[in-house]
């Protein structure tokens, strides 16, 4: 039979009532960017990526990293966001869409480039169809380098901005 005794010697109990249960919040990424504490709405747009960013930033959002639980959001509308979360080159065909899309983000707004596409162009750079890295069409606040970065280098670079 289990007694109540018992049950608060279990380790999740433990673990609640003696520690944290998470690693302190990391220091922040870039003093440039703005700060949304304890909770950021991104918006992720696709300028020309090889979704290879998508996959990582999946796993981010997914049961192990759980960016979820330190205030970080990915929502359908940048009229909900705080910001946009960017991957890949910006294609010619994307460079407007992504501007309008960051027009529609009330301000303070945080513009993240995550992958090397996104942030100098990558393995896209000078291709024919491409119109330049996102800070060639929009201004960027935040760069998570990597390709793809890897999802807890992404969720690193994200708490920077909720602080948790
Ligand atoms: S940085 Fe790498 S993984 Fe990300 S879009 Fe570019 S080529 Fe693909």
């Amino acid at each position: 039979m289990i007694t109540s005794s018992d049950v608060y010697r279990t380790p999740l109990v433990a673990a609640l009532r003696g520690r944290r249960v998470t690693e302190p919040a990391p220091p922040p990424t870039t003093t440039a960017a703005p700060r949304f504490p304890g909770s950021v709405q991104l918006r992720h747009v696709d300028a020309g990526s090889c979704n290879g960013c998508e996959v990582e930033i999946g796993q981010a959002f997914g049961p192990v990293c759980d960016a979820g639980r330190f205030g970080i959001r990915l929502v359908a509308s940048p009229r909900h966001a705080d910001g946009l979360l960017v991957t890949g080159v910006v294609t010619k065909n994307m460079a407007t869409p992504l501007r309008k899309t960051l027009e529609a983000v009330p301000r303070p707004r945080v513009v993240v480039a995550c992958g090397e596409c996104a942030i100098d162009g990558g393995v896209f750079a000078h291709a024919y169809g491409v119109a330049g890295p996102v800070g060639d069409v929009v201004p960027v606040d935040l760069e998570i380098a990597g390709c793809p970065p890897e999802p807890r280098a992404i969720t690193a670079a994200l708490r920077g901005l909720s602080g948790r």
